[in-house]
């Protein structure tokens, strides 16, 4: 597998997302939401990093089977805390045609969160369908289809501690 980015830069780019998220929220608490599977190891590192007082939830929403988007996505957000009054920063693995965190973006506001902000560790360049922009970025990355930490392919790879690149099946 090739490594897109090694695990070394991916703590570095957290512990400067947890800093500055950090003074973004300075005095407040902040209910960290993670899109559940893949945002799992990143969610953990990064609120492990943030000096603030954290609350974290926990949704499921559902778009993808295999490599290909379905472009239908389905909300589970039964592990979420009540968020009403709260301030929410809502954390993706990656951003690529932009419809899961919009859609679950809107889910959230209509649960009377205080405010909500949005967190991707990679944003995929020209794949984006749905405008939106996230407030915090770690990596934009080419049109390739990733895999590692937390990111899967079939839910296998994401333990990964890096982000890789699996070769292309059709190539092989
Ligand atoms: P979007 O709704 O923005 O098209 O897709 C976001 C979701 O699709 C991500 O949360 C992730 O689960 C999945 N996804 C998109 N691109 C990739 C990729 O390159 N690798 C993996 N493993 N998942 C991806
Ligand atoms: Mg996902």
């Amino acid at each position: 597998m090739d490594v897109l980015i090694p695990s070394d830069r991916i703590a570095e780019r957290v512990d400067e997302l947890a800093a500055e998220i950090a003074r973004a929220y300075h005095g407040k608490t902040v209910t960290v939401v993670g899109i559940m599977t893949g945002s799992l190891l990143f969610l953990a590192d990064l609120v492990r990093r943030m000096d603030l007082p954290i609350q974290i939830g926990l949704l499921k929403a559902t778009s993808y089977k295999g490599t290909a988007s379905t472009g239908v996505v389905a909300i589970d957000d039964t592990g979420l805390p009540p968020l009403t009054g709260r301030h929410v920063l809502l954390l993706d693995d990656i951003l690529d045609t932009g419809r899961t965190i919009s859609i679950v973006v809107e889910h959230l506001k209509q649960r009377e969160a205080v405010s909500v902000k949005t967190c991707v560790l990679l944003r995929k360049i020209g794949r984006q369908v749905v405008p939106f922009e996230p407030d915090y970025t770690g990596f934009e990355i080419p049109d390739k289809f990733v895999v590692g930490y937390g990111l899967d392919f079939d839910d296998e790879y994401r333990h990964l501690p890096f982000i890789g690149v699996l070769p292309d099946p059709a190539a092989a």
